[in-house]
């Protein structure tokens, strides 16, 4: 081969390929998803590229891949007539890992095998998979609409390096050849391939064939040699899931068709599956995962859904249909509503954008809503992606109400670093002549727990939510009430228990003041400028002294925050 070079994977994806061959040898099988994946992928992005160039089929428009397997030679070959490669791509798509947060992820694998293997399959694990089962991987692309001798050969025993060289290929698109390990050999098998293919890639719209070879026979019923004809037949369904009537769709297709879209590895959490017509038209099909994706916090994460027009293929992550505070909402748009030619950029201006967004974000929003009615599931993403969806209140005000229902809290009625109680528990339990809802936001758990403002509330029974989430300051300076009932900061302003204080106490307190005179005109020129001012309280029962908040000031953690930003 000519122009021939030898290259070092990147450190990162070294790390990958030695901890995912350890870990994931008890799921080996799910490489042939990943291949027929991104071979998927690879037709779609063609078709896409085709919609406003057709000579980039060159001839050739039926989008397909196929698979096939030499038992002797103990290889599995995955081919697609997609978009191909060029040679920069094949260096940068299989040398390295492109996304940003991954040394930080890496850093998380301990070498345990259950717990990598979970982190990895959460991170997603690709091409590279082809690894678990191979021990010498070559890969032959050309881009498509290039010329035959811009074909690339890529070759790698998975070990440190990768060579690629030059390659004359008259056909565009990939081909994958994997030398199989010895203990991986089943996996050459008519058989074995075509009940993975159904198992995982039914849902692929792209037909997936397998040959079969015949042999013609003699009058007598023999084989006659050398009459091998093969034909290509399909394997799997080759529609578009999402384009299926719900009635016919098994929970199984719904849950591998989520593995494809999210890249994910574990099953979702739950659907909501929707076909819309009248002057909006589409067909959304979202998921909530069961856990969240490594770069869950990244500027940059991936986010949105898998974006079709008429059933093609327009672009990955379209984030514009789904407020941030549900970027971990996966899925798919399918559309009427936008033309073929739209980009990311007239995504920005275009008004049916903003209508389809508020349309799935109330659909997300319901089917959140339904997954509460199952508690165990719920906490599951409440765990997961609580505090994403606690900002959901300061993002988007036409939801407010919807989403204070799906908020979750620590409260003192359980006194419990869990957060599973909701808004309307806490109603449901307000004493009588209680008008507010009352909480408190801390740094951690115990100093929200364990702080002195609550003294008076735990003496009369009354809940205080505990909020100690980093975001939870930001929350509550968005969230003013729920069912007409408004929130009050116990740490800040005067203390004002409203009705439920009777007016014996009161008195009590105001004549504990006028004794305390002196006192408190002693401490107040003991700190000097430190305090703005010093009175006597109500709030502790069993502290001597606490420090309070000015009701319009800055919280704690919002100082901290606005401190570590720089202001
Ligand atoms: P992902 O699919 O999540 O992007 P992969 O590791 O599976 O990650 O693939 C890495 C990249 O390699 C893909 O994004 C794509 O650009 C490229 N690639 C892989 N397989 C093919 C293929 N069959 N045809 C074209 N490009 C491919
Ligand atoms: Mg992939």
């Amino acid at each position: 081969a000519t122009h021939e070079e030898t290259l070092g994977f990147q450190t990162e994806v070294k790390q990958l390929l030695h901890l995912m061959i350890h870990s994931l040898y008890s799921n080996r099988e799910i490489f042939l998803r990943e291949l027929i994946s991104n071979a998927a992928d690879a037709c779609d992005k063609l078709r896409y590229q085709a919609l406003d160039n057709d000579a980039i089929y060159e001839g050739d428009s039926e989008l397909r891949i196929e698979i096939e397997h030499d038992a002797e030679a103990g290889t599995v070959t995955v081919r697609d007539n997609g978009i191909g490669m060029s040679r920069d791509e094949v260096i940068e798509n299989l040398g390295t890992i492109a996304r940003s947060g991954t040394a930080e992820f890496l850093k998380q694998l301990s070498g345990e095998q259950q717990k990598d293997a979970r982190l990895i399959g959460q991170f997603g694990v690709g091409f590279y998979s082809g690894f678990i089962v191979a021990d010498d991987i070559t890969v032959r692309t050309r881009k498509a609409g290039a010329d035959p001798g811009e074909g690339v050969e890529w070759h790698s025993r998975g070990e440190g390096e990768f060579t690629v060289a030059d390659l004359e290929r008259e056909v565009h698109g990939t081909e994958i050849v994997l030398h199989l390990k010895e203990d991986a050999r089943e996996f050459a098998d008519d058989f074995r391939l075509q009940s993975l293919v159904r198992k995982y890639s039914d849902h692929i719209e792209v037909p997936v064939r397998m040959p079969k070879v015949e042999k013609a026979r003699d009058e007598e019923g023999n084989e006659i040699e050398g009459s091998e004809t093969t034909t290509w037949e399909t394997v799997n369904e080759a529609t578009a899931l999402w384009v299926r009537p719900k009635s016919e769709l098994t929970d199984e297709e719904y849950k591998a068709f989520y593995k494809h879209v999210a890249h994910d590895f574990s099953d979702p959490l739950t659907w909501s599956h929707n076909k819309v017509e009248g002057k909006l038209e589409y067909i959304s099909l979202l998921y909530v995962p069961g856990r969240a994706p490594f770069d869950l916090y990244e500027r940059d994460g991936a986010r949105g859904v898998k974006l079709y027009v008429q059933r093609v293929f327009i672009m990955d992550d379209a984030e514009q249909f789904l407020p941030l505070y549900l970027r971990f909402i996966k899925g798919v748009l399918d559309t009427r509503d936008l033309s073929l030619n739209v980009s990311r950029e007239l995504l920005q201006q275009d008004p049916q954008v903003e209508k389809i967004k508020s349309a799935l974000t109330k659909r997300a929003l319901d089917m959140l809503k339904k997954l509460a009615k199952d508690g165990e599931a719920y906490q599951t993403f409440w765990n997961t992606f609580g505090s994403v969806l606690k900002e959901g209140p300061a993002e988007d005000h036409a939801n407010r109400e919807k989403i204070a229902g799906l908020l979750r809290f620590s409260t003192t009625h359980t006194d419990s670093a869990t957060q599973d109680q909701s808004l309307a528990d806490y109603v449901s339990r307000m004493k009588d002549g209680q008008e507010k809802i009352y909480y408190i936001v801390a740094d951690g758990f115990n100093a929200a727990k364990s702080s002195p403002h609550l003294e008076i509330f735990r003496k009369k029974g009354i809940e205080v939510l505990l909020l100690h989430d980093r975001i939870d300051e930001w929350l509550m300076s968005h969230l003013t009430e729920f069912e007409g009932k408004s929130f009050v900061d116990v740490a800040k302003g005067d203390l004002d228990l409203g009705e439920i204080e009777d007016e014996d106490e009161k008195k009590a307190q105001e004549e504990t003041a006028k004794a305390k005179q002196d006192l408190v005109k002693r401490v107040k020129e003991a700190l000097g400028d430190e305090v703005q001012e010093v009175k006597v309280t109500h709030r502790l029962t069993d502290s001597p002294a606490c420090v309070v908040l000015p009701e319009h000031e800055m919280g704690y953690q919002m100082r901290r925050i606005m401190e570590a930003a720089g202001q």
